[in-house]
């Protein structure tokens, strides 16, 4: 089993919580998978994904959310 990781993502602009995010293995967030996202606290608007603050943090795809970079911050701890 690779190592789990509870992200918070939060909005790098105002610092609102945007996803809890399960992260399975190391590296940068490029994707957020949907069956991943434990919780949403975003916006969407067509095909954005965007902060409550207006910032468009990603677009959505048919499996997940396609991460803009710079536009988010991550902290997170390991769950297994
Ligand atoms: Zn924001």
């Amino acid at each position: 089993m690779p190592d789990k990781i509870m992200l918070i993502i939060k909005c790098a602009k105002c610092n609102s919580k945007i996803f809890k995010y399960e992260k399975a293995g190391k590296g940068r967030v490029l994707n957020c998978w949907f069956d991943r996202i434990k919780k949403d606290y975003s916006v969407t608007e067509d095909e954005n994904k965007k902060c409550k603050c207006g910032s468009v943090i990603g677009t959505i795809g048919i499996k997940g959310v396609k991460m803009k970079q710079g536009t988010f911050t991550e902290s997170g701890t390991r769950v297994n």
